[in-house]
């Protein structure tokens, strides 16, 4: 790994390609350690189970991820070394505050309106309800959207700025992880514009979480009848791990329910 990250830093010494190296597609960083399991699993909605339930527990875990993974680099994003929110190819984020309105701030000035605004929402018990006969407000589906793409925002800039420092932590694979469980969140229930999620696309393949795009379209064949499928695989049973009780009345986080998978080992 490390041999990768100086490979990385000569090129970029020796003027290599100007633009941006990605050093989060190199394959030596592209650990992801989920043996055998599908993500689709973590994020199917168990049968019986309220949706808003469903979101407001992913809502949560992906919350406390990105927090924690952020808090291990935030000494290294300042308003110096992050004058502007960027993301990777050159993306650029603006903040709007609750009343829509512009404005351009340095990346850490941006996660902290992130988070405080995530904490707040989630706090706010006519938001996020966890007392019994509370329901999810009408537009619950709208405000978590807004959450994700915000958290989005802080793992794309992780990945544009700070991957480096994260790969030389050792805590890349649990940035992979959180932007993982984010990607196969947002592809079950459609919660990001497609114009947000294209800058990390490239890792999206590179992690295997969705196929390369084919570079044309197929070339027609003569019909033919259609080739068998493949066996199905023998399914293993897999140990459950109960879910922890409810602390103080309140629901549960669902960060068990990723934490139960985060077992990462890196490198
Ligand atoms: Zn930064």
């Amino acid at each position: 790994m490390l041999d990768c990250l100086w490979k990385a830093r000569r090129k970029e010494r020796e003027g290599e390609p100007a633009g941006d190296p990605k050093l989060y597609l190199q394959e030596a960083l592209l650990e992801r350690k989920l043996p055998e399991l599908d993500m689709r699993q973590l994020v199917d909605l168990p049968h019986g189970l309220d949706y808003n339930e469903w979101l407001a527990s992913h809502t949560l875990a992906l919350f406390d991820h990105v927090n924690l993974v952020y808090g291990t680099v935030s000494e290294f994003c300042t308003a110096a070394t992050c004058p502007d929110m960027t993301g990777p190819g050159g993306r650029s984020y603006a903040w709007y505050d609750e009343r829509g309105k512009k404005s351009r701030v340095a990346a850490p000035q941006y996660v902290d309106y992130v988070m405080t605004y995530t904490q707040k929402t989630v706090n706010d018990e006519t938001v996020f309800p966890t007392k019994y006969a509370n329901e999810f407000p009408a537009q619950f589906e709208g405000v978590v959207r807004r959450v994700v793409r915000l958290l989005f925002h802080v793992v794309a800039h992780m990945y544009a700025a700070h991957f480096r420092e994260l790969a030389l932590l050792r805590l890349h694979a649990h940035l992979h992880l959180t932007f993982a469980h984010l990607t196969a969140l947002d592809r079950r229930y459609a919660l990001l514009d497609h114009k947000e999620t294209d800058v990390l696309r490239d890792l999206e393949v590179a992690l295997r979480l969705r196929e390369p795009p084919s570079p044309r379209a197929a070339p027609r064949r003569a019909r033919t009848a259609p080739a068998p499928a493949p066996p199905p695989r023998p399914r293993r049973p897999r140990p459950r791990r109960p879910p922890p009780p409810p602390r103080d009345g309140r629901r549960p986080s669902g960060t068990y329910i990723v934490n139960s998978i985060v077992n990462i080992s890196i490198c």
